[in-house]
C-alpha cells in the first residue's frame, strides 16, 4: 500500500491498564496502572503504521477509576479540535477498561464529528505473559482507519469485538472478554485480521445531539444510589446536601424504589433535584412501573446501566432543568 493513502489515526493516550507495569510477567493484579507512554505503546505493536499514519498525545495516564469530569470533558475538547482538522482521520482513545464505558458514552454524546473515535484497552498489563494491549491497539488502529467506521458513533475494540460506546458495558472484573453489550450485541468484529461489520447504532449520536462541551469546565453533580435491603433514605439526603443537581436511582429488577427511600427521593424533587430510575440488574429496560412514582416526577432511564445513565443526566441538566425536555433527552439518546 502506498504510505500517501494510508489514514492519519491520532493516539490518545490517557493511561489504564494498557499502559500497565507490573514486576513479573505473572503478576497480574495490584500492578501500576498508566505506567508507559503512548511512545511506548505503539512500539508495542509490530508493523502499525502498515494500517495507518499514526501520532500520538499523551492526555493524562491515569488509572481510569480515578477519571474525573475535568478529564472527561478534556478529552472531548481535544476530540473535537483534532477531528476538525483535515489532516485527521481518525481517533484511538487508549484509556483504562474499569470507566471506559462511560467516556465511550460522553463522547458518543460530545464528539462532533462522523469520523471515526475508537476507544481500546486491555486486561493485562502491558508486562504480562499474554498481554491482550497490543493486539487490541492494532484492531482499534484497523477500526479507526475502516471507511465502514465513519458515521457509527463513537466505538469500543477489545478482544477482538467491535462494541457501540452506548451499548457496551465491563461485565467482569479479570477476564479479557469482559466487554459485552448487555441489551444486544457487538456491531463487529476484527476476525483474521479483518475488520466486518454485521449492525449500526440507532440512537442519535455525536453530530446528532444537542450537547456541545465546547469551553464547558465543569459538569453538574449526579450521583448514583445503589438500591439494597433497609434502604432508609439518608444517601438520598445526603446526595442532596452535598449539591446533587441529579441522582440515578440504580433500583432493584425493574427500577424498583425502595418504600424506605421514597420520601427522600420525593423531597430531592420538590427541591429541584431530577432523579431517574436505573437498575442495579446489568440489563433490561426501566420505563414506567408504579404511577404513584411517575407522580413523584421520577423519570426513567431507559436501558442505560446507572453510570450511562448518570452521564447523559449530566449532559442533560447542562441543557435544561425542565423535567418533560429531560424524559425526551433519555427517549431519544
Ligand atoms: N483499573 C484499570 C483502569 O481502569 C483497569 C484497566 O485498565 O483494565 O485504569
Amino acid at each position: 500500500m502506498e504510505a500517501k493513502s494510508l489514514k492519519h489515526i491520532v493516539i490518545l493516550a490517557t493511561g489504564g491498564t494498557i499502559a500497565g507495569k507490573a514486576g513479573s510477567a505473572l503478576q497480574m493484579t495490584g500492578y501500576q496502572a498508566g505506567a508507559f507512554s503512548v511512545q511506548d505503546l505503539l512500539d508495542s505493536v509490530p508493523g502499525l503504521d502498515a494500517h495507518a499514519k499514526i501520532s500520538g498525545e499523551q492526555l493524562c495516564n491515569i488509572g481510569s477509576q480515578d477519571m474525573q469530569d475535568a478529564i472527561i470533558l478534556q478529552m472531548a475538547q481535544r476530540c473535537n479540535e483534532l477531528l476538525a482538522q483535515n489532516d485527521v482521520d481518525g481517533i484511538v482513545i487508549t484509556h483504562g477498561t474499569d470507566t471506559m464505558e462511560e467516556s465511550a458514552y460522553f463522547l458518543n454524546l460530545t464528539v462532533k464529528s462522523s469520523k471515526p473515535v475508537v476507544m481500546v484497552g486491555a486486561m493485562r498489563p502491558a508486562t504480562a505473559m499474554s498481554a491482550d494491549g497490543p493486539l487490541n491497539l492494532l484492531n482499534a488502529v484497523k477500526v479507526a482507519a475502516e471507511d465502514a467506521s465513519v458515521g457509527k458513533g463513537v466505538l469500543l475494540v477489545m478482544n477482538d469485538c467491535i462494541y457501540g460506546g452506548r451499548d457496551v458495558t465491563k461485565t467482569n472484573t479479570t477476564n479479557v472478554a469482559t466487554f459485552h453489550a448487555t441489551n444486544g450485541g457487538a456491531l463487529g468484529y476484527i476476525t483474521g485480521g479483518k475488520v466486518q461489520y454485521y449492525y449500526a447504532p440507532l440512537r442519535l449520536h455525536t453530530v446528532a445531539t444537542e450537547f456541545d462541551v465546547a469551553g464547558v469546565t465543569q459538569l453538574p453533580r449526579v450521583d448514583i444510589l445503589y438500591s439494597h435491603a433497609n434502604d432508609d433514605g439518608i444517601l438520598a439526603e445526603a446526595a442532596v446536601a452535598a449539591g446533587a443537581q441529579g441522582i440515578v436511582y440504580a433500583g432493584s429488577g425493574m427500577g424498583s424504589l425502595h418504600a424506605g427511600c421514597e420520601a427522600a427521593l420525593a423531597a430531592a424533587i420538590a427541591k429541584g433535584v431530577a432523579v431517574v430510575r436505573s437498575s442495579r440488574t446489568g440489563s433490561g429496560v426501566v420505563v414506567e412501573s408504579k404511577k404513584a412514582w411517575t407522580e413523584m416526577g421520577i423519570l426513567d432511564g431507559d436501558n442505560l446501566n446507572p453510570q450511562k445513565a448518570r452521564i447523559l443526566l449530566q449532559l442533560a441538566l447542562c441543557v435544561t432543568k425542565d423535567r418533560d425536555a429531560i424524559r425526551e433527552i433519555f427517549g431519544k439518546y
